[in-house]
């Protein structure tokens, strides 16, 4: 089933017998809930596990530490949203497709994700930007920061990623198309999701765009999918 997941397809063998393993650890530690009547199937869980799992490999890392549960819902589902406009803040709702909350909890439709799937060439992710969204708050802050690790230079990371982020901001408002989504010109935290998507599922126009943001991922994720093959034809 693994191979219904256009990323998976991509992973090179060395990286696969790891990435079960983690599933295995993760699909024990996390418990799956169905809202809204979704039933819970072994394909659901093992198609957001296998996702959420690429994020780990060749890390030295724990498996999502703030995480217990997964809630899943069939399709696009409503909250209430609260924000800030003329200084005042609005009640309201909104319609949601995810959530990654920083203590426990991540929410996802489970259509998207099967409709993400379906597409090869989506180049997005639901379940890579929420996850993405936990490592972010490993270290307590979900600030587009996580936690580099021993002897990483926050300094480059600081410069590359203030630099690109800026640069989106600028680009969202005057209408310049780019690899990166302008979701994440919202804020430090969407950024680093979803230069995280565009890392894992369009890594060569990444690169080719931003190579030092690239570059830092690489270092980050400690992998390098760009030299994937595209296809994952010889994988399969
Ligand atoms: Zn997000």
């Amino acid at each position: 089933m693994l191979d219904e997941i256009p990323l998976c397809r991509r992973i090179p063998q060395e990286y696969r017998k790891e990435l079960c393993g983690h599933i295995n650890v993760f699909l024990s530690e996390k418990t799956f809930e169905g809202c809204r009547g979704q039933r819970i199937t072994d394909e659901i869980k093992l198609k957001i596990a296998a996702q959420a799992c690429v994020l780990l490999l060749n890390r030295e890392t724990d498996y999502f530490p703030r995480l217990t549960s997964l809630l899943i819902y069939p399709d696009a589902y409503w909250v209430n949203d609260n924000y800030e406009m003329a200084g005042q803040t609005i009640k309201g709702k909104a319609v949601n497709l995810g959530e990654s909350w920083e203590q426990g909890t991540v929410v996802l439709s489970w259509k998207q994700i099967s409709d993400e799937l379906a597409d090869q060439y989506c180049g997005h992710s639901l379940v890579l930007h929420e996850f993405a969204h936990q490592i972010d708050a490993e270290d307590g802050f979900l600030n587009g920061l996580p936690e580099l690790g021993e002897g990483a230079n926050y300094g480059k990371w600081a410069d590359v990623f203030g630099k690109e982020y800026d640069g989106l901001r600028d680009g969202a408002v005057n209408g310049v198309e780019d690899v990166i989504d302008d979701y994440g010109a919202q804020d430090p935290a969407e950024f680093f999701a979803v230069v995280t998507e565009g890392f894992f599922l369009k890594p060569t126009e990444m690169r080719q765009a931003h190579v030092e943001l690239y570059d830092e991922l690489v270092k980050f994720y400690r992998l390098d999918p760009a030299g994937w093959n595209p296809d994952g034809a010889s994988n399969a």
